[in-house]
C-alpha cells in the first residue's frame, strides 16, 4: 500500500507520516528528509538542491526523483510505505505513475488555512539528526532545546523563516493544489481538516485508513 500525504508545508504531513510508522509500521519516505540528508552531506546533488530549497521553490523534478527512486528500492518499502512531499507538481505525479508500483494507491489531502500555517512553522523546532518535529507552544521537547527520541539540540530549519514560509505557501498554491484535482478524479482522495490538534488530524487518518483496509497492517505490510 502506498499512502500519498498531500498539503500545504506546515500541514502535518510529517508528523501524519510518523504516526502511521509508528502505528503500522510503514516507513516514512519525505523528499524533504532525504534532500535535508544530502544537504547536511554536501554530496554533489545537496550542493545543488540548497539553494533552491532556501528560497521557498521546488528542487528540480530529476534530483528529487533520483532520490526518491533510491529510497524505494530499499527491503524496508517492499510491503508499503508513507510518501510525504512526493509529488509536489504534476510531473511528478506522471513520474510515479511511471513507476508502475504495486499495491493501492491511498491519498489524504490535509487541509489547513495559510494563517495555521504561518503560526505552526514560526513556531517549529526540529531535530536536525533524527527529524523529530516540535512546537514551542503545541508540542514541546520534555526538556527545552533537546529532542526527546535521539538527545540531539532542535534546530530551526532554515525555510522556516517569514519570508521563505511565505514563498514556499506561494509555491504550494501554483504547483502542488493542482494535485488535489487530479487524484480526485482518481477517486482515491480523502480529504481531512488538518486545523486542529494533530492527535485530532492522526485519528481522522487512521479512521480512514481502518475503514478501508480492516486493519492496515495486516494488508499487504
Ligand atoms: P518539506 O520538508 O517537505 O517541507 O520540504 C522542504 C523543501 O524541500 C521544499 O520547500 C522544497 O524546496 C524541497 N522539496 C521537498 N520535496 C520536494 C519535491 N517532491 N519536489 C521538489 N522539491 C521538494
Amino acid at each position: 500500500m502506498r499512502i500519498i500525504l498531500l498539503g500545504a508545508p506546515g500541514s502535518g504531513k510529517g508528523t501524519v507520516a510518523e504516526a502511521l510508522r509508528s502505528a503500522y509500521g510503514f516507513p516514512k519516505v519525505s523528499t524533504g528528509d532525504l534532500l535535508r540528508e544530502a544537504v547536511r552531506e554536501k554530496t554533489p546533488l545537496g550542493l545543488v538542491a540548497a539553494s533552491q530549497m532556501g528560497q521557498g521553490g521546488l528542487v528540480d523534478d530529476a534530483t528529487v526523483l533520483a532520490l526518491l527512486r533510491e529510497r524505494l528500492s530499499r527491503e524496508d518499502c517492499l510491503g508499503g510505505y508513507v510518501l510525504d512531499g512526493y509529488p509536489r507538481n504534476l510531473a511528478q505525479a506522471d513520474s510515479l505513475d511511471a513507476l508502475g508500483l504495486p499495491g493501492p494507491e491511498i491519498v489524504f489531502d490535509l487541509r489547513v488555512s495559510d494563517a495555521v500555517v504561518v503560526e505552526r512553522l514560526a513556531g517549529r523546532r526540529t531535530c536536525p539528526n533524527c527529524e523529530a518535529i516540535y512546537h514551542l507552544a503545541n508540542k514541546p521537547p520534555r526538556k527545552a532545546g533537546v529532542c526527546d527520541v535521539c538527545g540531539t539540540g532542535l534546530v530551526q530549519r532554515a525555510d522556516d523563516t517569514p519570508e521563505v514560509i511565505r514563498e514556499r505557501l506561494k509555491t504550494y498554491h501554483a504547483k502542488t493544489e493542482p494535485l488535489i484535482a487530479r487524484y480526485s478524479a482518481k477517486a482515491s482522495l480523502h480529504r481531512i481538516d488538518g486545523d486542529g490538534r494533530a492527535e485530532a488530524v492522526i485519528r481522522e487518518v487512521r479512521r480512514v485508513l481502518e475503514a478501508l483496509l480492516g486493519h492496515p497492517d495486516g494488508a499487504g505490510h
